[in-house]
């Protein structure tokens, strides 16, 4: 029998992105399976219900109908309790879950004998990255930071040269040079600021460099910065002061700072103190992208615009819906290619000692 995927609505009002799309969809019912899609799940992402159809959907009224008899439900945001209640015993679920922040959910997935894959555990390895949405929707996220902070900003990004004279380009740091990083470099950049950035890991000198960017304070950068797995370590307090020093200085002389800083599992490194904001020219932007996970900024308000002596210190939530129609194209084809690494032969092979569901499983139904 086929394998029966269900995409349901989001319920989070703040979510606009779906995890499926119609194009998803159609690679999924090529491949054999049953893709049932709530009605409206696609809206606030531009895709309507007739272009599930036409991909090959079965359109459903309601999320129980949608949950009903699926093997696997695919959906963006962790399940709320009256979702986690739809769900059978046995269905996969693959989602967004963050597990370390959020054990309750874990508990009552494994409660419920579903077994859970988190999309935020996928393997840094090269097989698993076309299913990487941490790498997709950072990418997102770092080009949505820089129109967020040219949109606050009291001033153009490109150097004008006119007969009005003329305007010198924004000066940008970016700070943290990870997928999220590169991409903000390479939007500024490509509107004309003059960009810098730093990051703790070797690695992203380099990779700074060919985006045409300058690397800061490359003495401050740790040469066992980096995990295996490619991560961030945390750093001690004195790597923390020295790496304060050196970029504390650069900051007052910015137009934006982009901050994108994340230690997996661990609350975002504090980097820009209250003194180096007060050290800022009126009207420069703080962006910072690690706001969920406490903020790069001592200042940041998660979810808030704090103004400090006229420096706006913005803490955008869930970035990557504010672009719903790319984000969820990008978010659709990782969760595709994960489905496809999990169907064998028009049936679900669930092998936790594959190494990538291995890593992403955080409860198995089958052992409940
Ligand atoms: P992330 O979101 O965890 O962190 C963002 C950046 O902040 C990272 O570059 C990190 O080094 C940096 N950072 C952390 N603490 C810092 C500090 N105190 N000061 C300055 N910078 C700090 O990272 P990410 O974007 O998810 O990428 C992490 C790594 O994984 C990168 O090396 C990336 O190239 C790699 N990666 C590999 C694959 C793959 O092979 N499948 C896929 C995606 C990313």
């Amino acid at each position: 029998m086929a394998v029966r995927i269900g995409v349901p609505r989001e319920t989070d009002a703040r979510e606009q992105r779906v995890a499926v799309v119609p194009d998803g969809v159609r690679a999924l019912v090529r491949g054999g399976a049953t893709v049932v899609v709530e009605r409206g799940a696609g809206a606030r992402a531009y895709y309507a219900d007739a272009l599930y159809e036409k991909a090959g959907a079965t359109l459903a009224d309601g999320a129980a109908a949608v949950y009903d008899g699926a093997d696997v439900v695919a959906k963006v945001q962790r399940p709320a309790p009256p979702e986690i209640a739809h769900l059978r015993r046995g269905t996969l679920l693959i989602s967004l879950m963050a597990p370390a922040s959020n054990p309750e959910t874990v508990r009552a997935l494994l409660d419920a004998g579903v077994t859970a894959l988190a999309l935020e555990l996928v393997p840094r390895i090269t097989r698993a990255q076309s299913m990487d949405v941490l790498s997709s929707q950072s990418t997102v996220a770092g080009y949505k930071a820089v129109l967020i902070a040219a949109d606050a900003l009291p001033r153009l990004l490109p150097m004008m040269t006119t007969a009005a004279g003329s305007l010198a380009p924004a000066k940008t740091f970016v700070l943290g040079a990870g997928v999220a990083g590169l991409q903000a470099i390479a939007t500024a950049r490509r509107l004309g600021a003059i960009v810098s950035a730093f990051d703790v890991r070797a690695a992203a000198r380099e990779q700074v460099a060919s985006l045409g960017a300058s690397f800061v304070a490359a003495e401050s950068v740790n040469p066992d910065g980096e995990t295996a797995g490619g991560y961030a370590r945390e750093q001690s307090h004195e790597q923390q002061q020295r790496i304060a020093a050196a970029i504390g200085g650069h900051i007052a002389d910015m137009d934006i700072v982009i901050s994108t800083a994340q230690i997996p599992g661990r609350p975002a490194p504090r980097l820009i103190s209250a003194e180096m904001v007060y050290t800022m020219r009126p009207g420069s932007v703080i962006v910072d992208l690690a706001a969920e996970a406490g903020g790069n900024c001592e200042l940041t308000r998660p979810g808030e615009t704090v103004e400090v002596g006229g420096v706006r210190v913005i803490g955008p939530l869930n970035v990557p819906s504010m672009l719903p129609y790319h984000a969820s194209q990008m978010f659709s084809k990782n969760v595709v290619t994960l489905l496809q690494h999990l169907i064998k032969d028009n049936a679900l092979a669930v092998d936790m000692t594959d190494e990538i569901t291995k890593a992403m499983a955080v409860t198995n139904g089958a052992s409940a």
